[in-house]
């Protein structure tokens, strides 16, 4: 595939990407300043709003088998879900 047959993109903050989604760039300053999801990675915090989980207590609803199942979540992603849900005194489904 050649440059011209992407679909070269400038976002309102003048990023310029080859992809129909949202600007990767922006997509990474959108992060939550706080809370779990600012230490995951933007596939990662996607894969979980995708299952409509935002909270630390939706999050210990599920397994770590089932987490990892959330299309965009990798096992590197699981040592900080673990942390955080320790950090509130929560821990994934047995
Ligand atoms: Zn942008």
């Amino acid at each position: 595939m050649t440059a011209s047959e992407k679909n070269l993109r400038t976002c309102k903050q003048g990023h310029q990407y080859y992809k129909s989604s949202d600007c990767p760039t922006c997509e990474q300053e959108r992060k939550p300043a706080h809370g779990f999801l600012s230490v995951l990675s933007a596939p990662a915090r996607r894969a979980l709003e995708n299952n409509r989980v935002t909270t630390l207590q939706q999050l210990s609803n599920f397994t770590e088998k089932e987490i990892l199942q959330f299309h965009g979540m990798g096992p590197g992603s699981l040592p900080k879900l673990r942390k955080a849900l320790e950090e509130e005194g929560l821990s994934f489904k047995p």
